[in-house]
């Protein structure tokens, strides 16, 4: 006898299956990557409403980013084959806004508060720490920023700070204030930053149990992916939502005699909402942000009785893949030892290229996917990752010259573009008058003749007379200021009034409790930017650049249009809400048939047939930022972990020998991490260059580029070929000389011209770019560049020592 649900079992391997099919108030899994964490979440949810066991409506499921998120949604619509309308599927800042929105009121709040992104709050804090002197103490929107997060991730508040600060100290007392302030002004703009979403809902519900019990109450399971990534903050609304909660709710009445809504355990409570959390601690990689690890470790001691599940046989990648993966991850202290194990077979070697230049690099990234193409493989299958976003750069020069399409996950920041934050902000003036930042963003854009001093101005009169700034800006006659600019604030004033008019429901619609009869957003955009001058100014102005910009800003609209159309019925709210989580977290749509550039901390949850990991240098991966930090270098060594298990197929990894960071050319070593992987494992191949350089590949070349880099495997050739096994394997970190020496097996060429010398005047010959004439010599010692005019390849500057050059 087959039930119904056996179809959301099928197919799984027995752990899966009992990870699925579990009953009970707390399960956790824990695997390594690509065993099936996340497919488990999506058919455990499945199941429970296909049992019967749950509505859909009580299920809370939270994912890292939206697009897992939506991914989620998609697959466990496929596995039942209709809706499951009413389930929440979100990040834990989406699901937090859901509720912020609908109890604002308790926490006296406008319900159409506005999200400060990253950029916003260190606007505010500029302004602070100018009005405050602080940045004579060494203050910085920065690094008052970073501690404000750091504290409010572990639901630190201002007031509680305050108890625990140390009086004495002019630094704390000065951070205080600052902090003290920040907090101040987001509550008189109705303005919540990314970090409070989910402190200002912890909250809410510590302080209204009747709030929280309705939540309580609704949600019956929670699933949450990526536990290893929770911080303080978010681990504490997981346990606020999993609380026992009263049977029942009834009305009562108050002290006063006022109905109220109330809680009587007069029928006993009801056990907490089910929790199933699944993780990997070899993945943490936002500790930076407060992620505790230790949430997984503990997570026994939290919820006595947990049941927990290990998975363990991979079913993403190769099992040479696997064997880096493993390798790589076994070099971290402190961890449960497990391997992961495919029924897959090896599967290819991994291709590893050391390009001479980061657009060496770039090209062999670019040829490859060429190739892969050919054979067949979508370019949606193909992934490019970096540890930081100034790699794009170089990588994108070479993409947008191919005719490979690329998009940049994450990192195109569209609404990080000024004058897709003027036009936003527009529109948040109009859902939210309190919004002073916003005010003071378009108070003159466009120009309007109103300066600085007039906003101060307006500022002040809006403190002395306790007032918001854009009641202030409607006492512009009391100001003292000239008829124009007087006329100019009115009118600004006019038009934001007018455009909140436009969303006002007709009266049917406002009987109806729906947004019937309310303007679109695109028509009070498209109205605000037209009769600002916004648009106009862009588009008649004889700056180029500005046609772009009118161009950005015509694109918002057509982006707004498309929500209007995918979400009828939707708010203005709702639009804002969406641009501050996606543009946070990840893009809005999801191009298909692209190859996708991301940072490795993007890749998350992610897989791809074929993965590039670019630019494995020490300074970048690991980050030379990570070397302060305690457990920095054993995070990178996680971030990398997280990059290789992404490949499905195909893994490239791939460094550049020197690289243009900080406008300055530096010779590159290779990662540590690269040296963690076995031999065999890596078929290493050189930059065209130094391939011949060191005689006669070039007719191996490979699409048709001229140079090949294919050959340089031979008796010396091997990178890792002459190097023994595990036994004779040195560290990199405690001894210099051997890693000068495994610098350059990797680097393959040792290429290394001595110490060359060449001056303003001389001839050279190099092996890509012919023959050319020195102009100029700078730098010092191993950093010494040669300016050099090709005859054919125009202006170059090359690092005399490693480049494939020769004097004439
Ligand atoms: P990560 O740690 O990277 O988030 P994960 O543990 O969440 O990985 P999934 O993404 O759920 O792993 O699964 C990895 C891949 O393996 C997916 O393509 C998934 O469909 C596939 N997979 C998982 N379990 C099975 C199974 N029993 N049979 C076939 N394919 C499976
Ligand atoms: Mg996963």
């Amino acid at each position: 006898h087959e039930s119904s649900d056996s179809h959301l079992v099928a197919g799984l391997n027995p752990q899966q299956k009992e990870a699925v099919e579990y009953r009970g108030p707390a399960l956790l899994i824990v695997a390594g990557a690509g065993s099936g964490k996340t497919r488990v979440l999506t058919h455990r949810i499945a199941h429970l409403i296909e049992t019967r066991e749950a509505w859909p409506s009580q299920i809370l499921a939270i994912t890292f980013t939206n697009k897992a998120a939506a991914e989620m949604r998609e697959r466990v619509q496929a596995l039942l084959g209709d809706s499951a309308s009413g389930m929440w599927i979100s990040t834990f800042h989406s699901a937090c806004v859901r509720i912020l929105r609908r109890e604002a009121e308790s926490l006296g709040l406008s319900s159409t508060f506005t999200i400060y992104d990253s950029a916003d709050t260190r606007t505010v804090l500029k302004r602070i720490i100018k009005e405050l002197d602080a940045d004579t103490m060494g203050f910085t929107p920065a690094s008052a920023q970073a501690k404000i997060s750091k504290l409010k991730n572990e639901l630190t508040d201002v007031e509680a700070y305050a108890r625990n600060a140390n009086t004495n100290d002019p630094q704390e007392v000065m951070f205080l204030a600052i902090f003290r302030e920040y907090t101040r002004r987001l509550r008189a703009a109705s303005a919540l930053d990314f970090d409070d979403l989910i402190g200002e809902t912890v909250y809410l519900f510590r302080a209204f149990p009747k709030v929280a019990a309705l939540y309580q109450r609704r949600f019956r399971h929670l699933l949450v992916d990526e536990y290893q990534d929770t911080n303080h903050a978010q681990y504490s609304l997981i346990r606020e939502l999993t609380l026992p909660v009263a049977r029942e709710i009834v009305d009562e009445l108050d002290e006063h005699g006022v109905l109220v809504r109330g809680l009587t355990d007069a029928s006993g409570q009801i056990p907490g909402a089910s929790l199933t959390v699944v993780g990997d601690s070899d993945q943490s990689i936002y500790a930076f942000r407060g992620a505790d690890i230790r949430n997984i470790s503990e997570f026994e001691r939290d919820f006595p009785g947990a049941k927990v599940v290990l998975l363990e046989q991979n079913y993403r990648s190769t099992q040479n893949i696997l064997s880096a993966a493993n390798a790589v991850i076994s070099n971290n202290f402190d961890r449960k030892d497990k391997k992961l194990w495919t029924a897959d077979g090896d599967g290819e070697q991994i291709t590893g290229y050391t390009g001479y230049t980061a657009h060496d690099e770039a090209q062999f990234v670019v040829d490859e996917i060429e190739a892969l193409r050919r054979a067949g493989v979508d370019y949606r299958e193909m992934a490019v990752f970096y540890r930081t976003n100034a790699q794009t750069r170089a990588l994108e020069e070479i993409f947008v010259r191919s005719a490979v399409p690329y998009r940049v996950v994450g990192g195109t920041k569209f609404y990080e573009r000024a004058e897709i934050k003027d036009a936003m902000a527009y529109l948040i003036a109009v859902a939210n008058p309190l919004d002073e930042l916003a005010l003071r963003r378009i108070l003159n854009t466009p120009k309007r003749g109103i300066g600085p001093a007039t906003e101060t101005a307006i500022a002040q009169f809006a403190e002395q007379n306790d007032i918001s700034f854009r009641q202030a800006m409607r006492s512009a006659g009391e100001l003292g200021l000239g008829p124009k600019v007087t006329g100019a604030i009115t009118a600004l004033a006019d038009l934001l009034d007018e455009a909140a008019l436009m969303l006002v429901p007709s009266q049917a619609g406002l009987d109806a409790g729906t947004n019937e009869g309310a303007a679109k957003v695109s028509d009070v955009l498209l109205a605000l930017v037209e009769k600002s001058g916004l648009l106009t100014t862009l588009r008649n102005s004889r700056d180029p650049q500005d046609e772009t910009r009118a161009e950005n800003v015509e694109e918002l609209v057509a982006q707004t249009r498309d929500f209007d159309r995918e979400n009828p019925g939707a708010s203005l709210v709702d639009f804002l809400t969406q641009v501050s989580l996606v543009a946070a977290a990840d893009d809005l749509d999801d191009a298909s048939g692209t190859v996708s550039l991301m940072t490795l901390h993007t890749a998350k949850g992610l897989e791809y047939h074929a993965v590039f990991l670019t630019g494995l240098e020490e300074g970048l991966l690991p980050h030379q930022m990570s070397a302060s930090e305690p457990g920095g270098p054993a995070e990178e060594r996680r971030l990398f972990y997280v990059g290789i298990t992404r490949a499905r197929k195909r893994l490239y990894l791939s460094l550049a020998m020197s690289r243009a960071q900080f406008g300055e050319v530096s010779v590159a070593l290779p990662s540590r991490y690269l040296q963690e992987i076995p031999d065999g494992l890596i078929d290493w191949k050189q930059s065209p260059g130094m391939a011949t350089s060191r005689g006669g590949t070039q007719g191996r070349a490979l699409n048709g580029r001229g140079a090949g880099y294919g050959g340089a495997r031979g008796s010396d050739g091997g990178v890792w070929g002459t190097r023994g096994r595990d036994l004779e394997r040195f560290s990199v970190t405690k001894n210099a000389g051997a890693k000068t020496e495994w610098a350059n097996r990797v680097t393959g060429a040792v290429r290394d011209n001595g110490d060359l010398a060449l001056e303003a005047g001389d001839r050279i010959r190099h092996t890509d770019f012919g023959e050319g004439r020195v102009t100029q010599v700078t730098g010092e010692g191993t950093k010494k560049i040669a300016h050099v005019n090709f005859d054919t390849a125009g202006a170059k500057k090359l690092l005399i020592k490693i480049a494939p050059i020769e004097k004439l």
